[in-house]
């Protein structure tokens, strides 16, 4: 008997919901593309190409946009015999400097046998080499830089775009495309950087809800059969999508996750209940990588305010979370950091998305302070928490909800009343 069958009930294509795949038609962005094509215009004339830089957050389809651009550039550009245009793609995550992106330049044009390894040539030497390389291969040579804002130094922001005018080049014509999710990334360059790399700015902007549906529905429809996905269960993805960052990634993840349920469960059909549940398993998710990555202060400062809020004392300001930080940081042996720190570690959870601040005035005298509130389920939190509430103890104000103690455990009302 097999242990696997195939199973294709749900989906048609489940890779098109993944992020390598490249729809044949963007929605809702004719605008962002005829700025883009205006930009790149002058490749097909044979001139100097601009150098373009891209922006908007992650998700509102700049790369989707670049490949669908750059595929019909170089097929209409093999249509006139003077153009010889190579486009090279690079992504600059994980390569954090000018250094490294010079050296997988070289890279690309060179064959495997002669590639240069990543580390020990001088930075003169390596650009000596991708100067060579890119006189050699000739035409016009248009270098895309996606997710730019990782990089650390701007040298080679600064080095390729003029080149030609430091005499580095005669053959190639070079024109530099970068991408960026970070718009402070663009406020941060130098001046002479920004000068010659920034000559056509285009902004994407975040995704409303009515094209986060249009461009679900054009996906849904290559990825599931026909009548799996419900409209309502599109429109909810969407208005989930729309509410966190008009982040068509995000929405398009969502789907795949509901679709996944609905293989597991064995439905037919994908409803609004499988996207709630679906947006609950990434939040878990989400919660719990975030959850991870704090320090042992961090799970402290968290549990605190957790049973806080379990108790309803919640939006509490930050010297009443303190008591009880400090307790738990004595039950689990460590020194309680001064109330300075503390903060800080509330602003971290802040910036995660799992607590939530509310600024308040104190009245006449005129003063602020700040209010926090868990802003994610508590059980989901707890649930992330266990090594911490192993040490810590499963407090009383936990104890009898569904899903944490499990009523063998000891919990910790005995030093805890009010403190
Ligand atoms: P960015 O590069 O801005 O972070 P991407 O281009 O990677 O965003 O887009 C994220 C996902 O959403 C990709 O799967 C992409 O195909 C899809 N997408 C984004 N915008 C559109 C659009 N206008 N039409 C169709 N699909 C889109
Ligand atoms: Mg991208």
């Amino acid at each position: 008997m097999a242990i696997f069958e195939r199973d294709t009930e749900i989906y048609r294509d489940r890779d098109a919901l993944r992020e390598d795949y490249q729809p044949e038609e963007l929605i809702g962005r004719d605008t962002e593309l005829e700025q883009y094509k205006t930009a790149l215009q002058p490749v097909i004339n044979g001139e100097q190409p601009n150098n373009i830089f891209l922006y908007g957050k992650t998700g509102v389809g700049k790369t989707a946009a670049t490949r669908f651009l750059m595929e019909h550039l170089e097929a209409d550009a093999a249509r006139y015999d003077d153009i010889d245009l190579t486009v090279v793609l690079l992504n600059c995550d994980g390569l954090s400097s000018s250094y490294q992106i010079a050296t997988r330049l070289v890279n690309e044009f060179r064959d495997d046998a002669d590639q240069i390894s990543t580390t020990g040539y001088p930075r003169a030497s390596v650009y000596d080499m991708l100067w060579q390389e890119l006189d050699s291969c000739g035409g016009t040579v248009l270098i895309v830089l996606d997710e730019v804002d990782h990089l650390e130094d701007d040298s080679i922001l600064y080095q390729l775009p003029r080149a030609r005018a430091n005499g580095n080049l005669s053959n190639a014509k070079i024109g530099i495309v970068g991408i960026s999710n970070d718009f402070s990334f663009r406020e941060e360059l130098s001046p002479k950087v920004k000068s010659s790399l920034v000559e056509e700015e285009i902004h994407f902007p975040a995704y409303d809800a009515g094209e986060l549906i249009e461009i679900l529905q054009q996906r849904a429809s290559v990825a599931f059969h026909d009548g799996v996905m419900t409209d309502s269960a599109i429109k909810l993805c969407a208005a989930y999508g729309a509410k966190d960052a008009g982040d068509a990634r995000q929405s398009l993840d969502l789907l795949m996750k509901a679709g996944d349920i609905a293989r597991e469960e064995d439905t037919d059909t994908v409803s609004e209940d499988l996207v709630r549940k679906g947006r609950d398993a990434l939040e878990r998710g989400r919660i719990q990588e975030g959850i991870a990555g704090l320090t042992q202060h961090g799970h402290l400062v968290l549990y605190a305010l957790v049973t806080l809020e379990s108790e309803g004392e919640t939006p509490v300001r930050s010297r009443d979370v303190r008591p009880r930080y400090s307790t738990f940081a004595k039950k689990a042996g460590i020194d309680p950091l001064v109330p300075r720190r503390m903060r800080d570690h509330l602003s971290e959870l802040t910036m995660l998305g799992i607590v939530s601040v509310t600024e308040r005035n104190e009245g006449r005298r005129g003063g602020t302070y700040r209010e926090y509130t868990v802003d994610m389920d508590l059980e989901l939190v707890v649930s992330a928490m266990e090594d911490t509430v192993e040490t810590v103890g499963l407090h009383s104000s936990l104890a009898d909800r569904a899903g944490t103690g499990s009523g063998t455990e000891t919990t910790i009302a005995d030093f805890d009343g009010r403190t």
